[in-house]
């Protein structure tokens, strides 16, 4: 049996006539920005959420771009972040125009070491941005606790944990401001870019506005100069439809973790955990292993597939040290690129395919 790494189709297909509906209510409106569908997805991914706000922006990268703007982080800054992440994380900051400061991670959870950020704090640090790596919430107590203390900003990177919990409470209404991706392969994902902003703060929320429609209020009067990033309508038609069964499918997520777990408890394999309190969402399934490129061929034999997240820490990006950022040593990260392998894991994965999985991954460590 073949098991791709991610199938979206079969998750399409259990809501294909409510989107065709949705899609094409939006088409005969022919109102394809800042409608009806945008403000009422906000709305609803707001309540989900628990947060006063929710502003829908082009994507994830954008959503992150215009925080950090917003809150007034830019030439001059630091900002303290992972290098064990997507790219965009650290573009973002770039692109805000501060400066990226990698803190190493813990070893177990993969996400920003809280306890490593104190001695990154100068005098130009403006904010922190931790990461819900692969749907595991970062350890946010601990990281208020430090941005408090030296006045920071807390943007949380929620991109890959829609849904994820930390005491009851959600992932993105933790810090300041929590920044989500709408990527199609996102465990929330539109059938395009989009991307989406939530915060308690009505005077963030209102920048992000601003600043999300070329810094405009009213028609051609410019209050601000701002981007174009908005999340057009059919993006928050097909949203919509999806944000009321995430509940559902971030649980199906957990029960194929769950049986992945219990049937490599026993292999030479570090597995994914959560802390107490906590729900992660897997986003990703992530093992670990210093074999991990021969479990790769291994299982691609098998017609099983998998990937790396991610095989190049951010603080070895050739782009990075070309604008003269020194990599530092950050031995955790380095070593979990090159250990990381994440298994095949979504909604729709049937009982066959996670049994092949199971059965692929044991036969590696039998021979
Ligand atoms: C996907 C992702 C982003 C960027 O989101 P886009 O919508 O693709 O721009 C940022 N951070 C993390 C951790 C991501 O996984």
């Amino acid at each position: 049996m073949r098991v791709p790494f991610i199938d979206l189709k079969p998750q399409f297909k259990s809501i294909r006539a409510d989107v065709y509906a949705s899609v094409r209510r939006v088409l005969d409106s022919q109102r394809f920005i800042l409608g009806e569908e945008g403000r009422l997805f906000e709305e609803e991914a707001a309540r989900f959420l628990g947060v006063r706000h929710a502003v829908g922006v082009a994507s994830g990268t954008d959503a992150l771009v215009l925080t950090l703007s917003a809150l007034g982080v830019g030439k001059g800054h630091e900002v303290l972040t992972t290098p064990f992440s997507f790219f965009a994380t650290a573009s973002a900051i770039v692109r805000a125009g501060a400066k990226p400061v990698f803190c190493d991670i813990e070893e177990d959870s993969l996400n920003l070491d809280p306890e490593k950020l104190r001695a990154k704090i100068t005098r130009r640090t403006r904010a922190v941005l931790p990461v819900h790596l692969f749907g595991r919430p970062c350890r946010m107590d601990a990281v208020r606790a430090a941005a408090r203390k030296h006045g920071l900003w807390v943007v949380e990177d929620a991109a890959q944990s829609f849904g994820a919990t930390a005491g009851g409470r959600q992932t993105g209404s933790l810090g300041d401001a929590g920044c989500f991706s709408f990527y199609p392969t996102k465990n929330l994902g539109g059938a395009g870019d989009g991307g989406m902003i939530s915060t308690d703060s009505a005077k963030l929320a209102e920048r992000l506005r601003l600043l999300r429609d070329h810094g405009s209020r009213r028609k051609y009067v410019h209050e601000a100069v701002g981007w174009n990033s908005r999340l057009d309508e059919v993006q928050a038609a097909v949203l919509r439809i999806k944000l009321r069964r995430l509940k559902a499918w971030n649980e199906r997520r957990r029960v194929h973790a769950a049986a992945y777990n219990a049937a490599f408890k026993d292999l030479p394999l570090v597995l994914p955990t959560q802390a107490p309190g906590e729900k992660h969402i897997y986003h990703l399934y992530t093992v670990r292993t210093g074999r991990r490129d021969a479990l790769s061929r291994h299982l691609r034999r098998l017609g099983i597939g998998s990937a790396v997240y991610y095989p190049l820490p951010l603080h070895r990006q050739p782009c990075f040290r070309a604008l003269g950022f020194r990599a530092a040593s950050l031995p955790v990260s380095d070593r979990a690129s090159r250990e990381v392998l994440s298994l095949p894991l979504f909604a729709e994965l049937t009982a066959g395919q996670r049994s092949a999985v199971i059965r692929g991954v044991r036969s590696f460590f039998k021979k």
